[in-house]
């Protein structure tokens, strides 16, 4: 049960709600976001909504059966929308790109890359300055360095930055410099670091665990909202299965799946979902065609000199090519 409470609400009325909720052998817990406060009850007993729902101090009062809650589209059918200011939007009637190289490398890579984004109307540049490398030998990134002078080029370029955060004392530290925080497959269930999160006003996109399933995805978004932090995006990027053809399993099934589930943005990630350059096209097509509201995949003006992923990494004609073709199925599908 959500019952969502009125911003006016008196400290009495909450109180007379809460003994109600406990009176039907039901928790409440109290959440407060950017946007409102609620209670969510946890229990399993049957009761009659009815004997709530007009109590003082209420705005609205759902029952969601899910045991995620605030995730749940049982409460909130209406999808939702980010917006990143200037007139960028995630999951509103268009599709959401985001591209850009694996690693951050250097500030000459960044303001090619940026020119090729604006040549393509791309507005969200990815990169990583913070690497989870299964090898500790391996390219482990800029860093806050690396931050900084992307950030600045991008800005100028009117182009908003989406980058992994892999612990919490990096948050702070990025906060400024970042316009969505990546939690990477190898944190989804890093609960301190979801819970850091729901502290922070900045939107947060979560990608689904390497051998993470559609639920668990959802219990990690809930951590971040249930935190305080509502402005989330879900990320399909692929799971490992014993199929050894492919890097991951890009799961086309959760997409319509978290779409029915949750009021969430739903994004697909073709380039670590596959792990193959020339096959990263066909499935970026494919996640439009079954309900992606956006794909991010790697882009590098000389693929096989990236510092991460190149095997993965469409180069820049590639990537042209790409965005015109996912423009026209997303166009398609929007016309049937
Ligand atoms: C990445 O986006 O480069 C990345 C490391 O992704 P993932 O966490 O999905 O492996
Ligand atoms: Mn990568």
């Amino acid at each position: 049960m959500i019952i969502q409470l009125k911003s006016n609400i008196e400290p009495d009325q909450k109180e007379a709600i809460i003994k109600k909720v406990h009176s039907f052998k039901y928790e409440a817990n109290e959440v407060s976001t950017q946007k409102g406060t609620y209670l969510i009850g946890i229990g399993t007993n049957e009761f009659d909504i009815r004997q709530i729902g007009n109590m003082p101090g209420i705005e609205d009062i759902h029952i969601v059966s899910d045991s995620y809650k605030l995730v749940s589209r049982k409460w909130k059918v209406k999808p939702t929308t980010i917006d990143l200011g200037d007139g960028v939007t995630i999951g509103r009637d268009s599709l959401a790109i985001m591209a850009g190289p694996c690693s951050i490398e250097g500030e000459e890579q960044i303001v090619e890359t940026i020119q090729h984004l604006k040549d393509n109307g791309i507005t969200m540049m990815r990169g990583g300055v913070y690497k989870p490398r299964s090898s500790p030998y391996a390219f482990r990134g800029m860093g806050i360095d690396g931050l900084k002078i992307w950030h600045k080029h991008a800005s100028a370029a009117g182009i908003k930055i989406i980058t992994e955060v892999m612990q919490v004392s990096q948050i702070e530290p990025m906060l400024d410099f970042v316009d969505i925080f990546q939690v990477g497959a190898r944190n989804t269930q890093n609960f301190n670091l979801l819970d850091a999160l729901g502290k922070v006003d900045k939107t947060v996109m979560i990608k689904r665990g390497i051998s993470g399933t559609i639920d668990e995805l959802l219990y990690s978004a809930e951590y971040v909202f249930s935190g305080g932090n509502e402005k989330l995006i879900l990320c399909e990027r692929g799971i490992r299965t014993y199929e050894k053809a492919s890097r991951n399993t890009l799961d086309l099934n959760a997409i319509p799946i978290l779409k029915e589930k949750t009021h969430l943005p739903v994004i697909a990630d073709p380039s670590h979902g596959i792990g193959i350059r020339r096959h990263v096209e066909p499935m970026a097509l494919a996640s439009i065609m079954a309900g992606a509201d956006g794909i991010i995949y790697e882009t590098h003006s000389i693929p096989y000199k990236a510092f991460s992923d190149g095997q993965q990494t469409l180069d820049f004609r590639e990537s042209a090519q790409l965005c015109k073709k996912m423009r026209a199925a997303y166009n398609l599908l929007s016309s049937f």
